[in-house]
């Protein structure tokens, strides 16, 4: 056990895709740890298999953790003591612990071929035993026999030499845990091409980086047997182990891409707060307090612990991550949402607004605030109003129905003698309009909707014509009125 060293945690994504959901998890709590110890949190970067590695998801770890406000004390990018944090660039270390292991008589050159190795495993099927019974040191492989057969060119791989015993450890989520001789196989550390294995680059950094604790998806709990032995045989101190439940969807199956997305970018280019994923990261397996799903970093922080995680899987619904971004969305300070839609609007329009146009959008903002899911929902609700707009063809047939034409035609007569161009003026002119079309609000108002924003979902009516110039507004009623005249001639 760690004894009284300092907490040192760490997230070891492999760059070999955008950072998974369960990764963002695992990333978060390992933070959490830290954060709630004084202790330190490391990003290492397991790109042993450069092949399938891509610097641009090493990118995409990078800000995405910085988005979500996961800081690092040591890693990439950031550095440290232990140079760069990337696997592929510390080979030579992982060899020089393969050589040492072979000449403490704990791992061996294996010159077997893999039809050899299958059969083995083929035999152990039939037998039903554990699948690596068979994969054991054969005769022959000492170290001197190996050399000679290297020398002469022969291709090896190097296996830990499991000593034959059950391996035990107090995981800190799960419990007693406890891995027979029989189910721990005599494991590759290296490859034939000299490249390490996920189970001996990972132990060694773990080891040399000083971690005292590791806390990691389930789906790695029969790997950890491994890492202790090796961790054993160098002398290494073994941290304490937490196995973090499994990830399912809504459905109650392993989660993957049929559920969702399961990349952190697909949300952070979505339309999600990064306060919200990291509320609802946070309730994969853990909660602060089961009548209260809404927290902050501050009070998660001084709650957490390893310990309350619990084993059971934990269900990733982005359904209910899209309804945590609403609540986060419409508890903004107006403030700060006044500057998030400006600057939605202005990604959307592709230009800047000006003072006149950024006090329009300013007043109406509480209101786009109410409905906004999504920051992306922002940009289209506001576009009405900087832009000209196009009908949504649906909404057009829907609305645009007998009575319309009358409508609109009467809303234009009574909103052109509106003195002050304000909401509660506006709705006057427009209930004085119901009241002497025998209109309901229904029938009479949604041809105005979608006369005036193209859509016939928007914000609220009065306030909508409000923020627009009252000449504007007007101008898109006489339009619509004339499309329909157009209509009806043509029909
Ligand atoms: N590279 C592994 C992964 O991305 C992490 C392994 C570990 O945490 O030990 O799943």
């Amino acid at each position: 056990m760690s004894g009284d060293r300092r907490v040192r945690v760490r997230i070891a994504p492999s760059p070999t895709g955008y950072l998974h959901v369960g990764n963002v998890r695992a990333a978060l709590f390992n933070w959490l740890f830290a954060r709630r110890h004084g202790g330190v949190f490391i990003i290492r970067i397991d790109d042993t298999d450069r092949a399938r590695s891509d610097d641009r998801y090493i990118e995409d770890v990078v800000s995405g953790f910085r988005w979500l406000g996961l800081d690092w004390d040591e890693g990439v990018e950031v550095g440290g003591p232990h140079g760069t944090y990337r696997q592929s660039d510390r080979f030579d270390r992982y060899r020089e612990v393969a050589d040492r292991l072979i000449d403490m008589g704990r791992a061996y050159h294996d010159f077997r071929s893999t039809e050899e190795m299958e059969e083995l495993r083929a035999r152990a099927r039939v037998e039903k035993k554990p699948p690596g019974y068979y994969v054991r040191r054969p005769p022959g492989s000492d170290p001197d026999t190996a050399r000679r057969r290297l020398g002469a060119g022969e291709q090896a791989v190097v296996r830990f030499s499991n000593p034959g015993r059950a391996v035990g450890f107090t995981d800190v989520v799960r419990g007693e845990v406890r891995f027979e001789a029989d189910a721990i196989d005599d494991f590759v550390i290296l490859r034939s091409d000299g490249s390490p294995t996920y189970h001996l680059a990972s132990t060694v950094d773990d080891i040399d980086y000083g971690i005292t604790h590791v806390a990691r998806g389930e789906d790695l709990l029969s790997s950890t047997p491994k890492h202790i032995l090796i961790t054993e045989a160098l002398g290494g101190e073994r941290p304490v182990y937490a196995h973090l439940p499994l990830l399912f969807g809504p459905d109650g199956r392993k989660l993957s891409k049929r559920h969702g997305d399961t990349s952190l970018r697909a949300y952070r280019e979505g339309g999600y707060l990064p306060e919200a994923v990291f509320n609802y990261m946070g309730l994969l397996g853990w909660s602060l307090d089961p009548d209260n799903e809404v927290f902050g970093r501050e009070e998660a922080i001084a709650a957490f612990d390893l310990a309350d995680v619990q084993k059971s899987p934990a269900v990733f619904d982005p359904d209910k991550l899209g309804w945590m971004n609403g609540v986060y969305m419409r508890s903004m300070a107006t403030g700060r949402f006044t500057d998030l839609a400006v600057a939605s609007v202005e990604e959307d329009l592709g230009r800047d607004l000006d003072g006149d146009e950024r006090s329009r959008l300013a007043g109406l903002a509480p209101l786009i605030q109410e409905r906004a899911k999504l920051t992306t929902d922002i940009g289209p609700a506001a576009r009405f109003l900087f832009s000209d707009i196009t009908y949504d063809d649906k909404a057009w047939r829907k609305v645009m129905k007998a009575d319309a034409r009358r409508a609109l035609a009467a809303a234009r007569r009574m909103l052109e003698n509106v003195g002050d161009w304000n909401a509660a003026n506006i709705e006057k002119a427009l209930r004085d309009m119901l009241a002497a079309e025998s209109l309901n609000p229904r029938k009479g108002w949604q041809p105005i909707r979608v006369a005036i924003t193209g859509s016939n979902i928007s914000p609220p009516l009065f306030e909508s014509l409000e923020a627009l110039p009252g000449e504007v507004a007007l101008a898109r009623i006489a339009a619509a009125i004339a499309r329909l005249d157009l209509q009806a001639g043509a029909g």
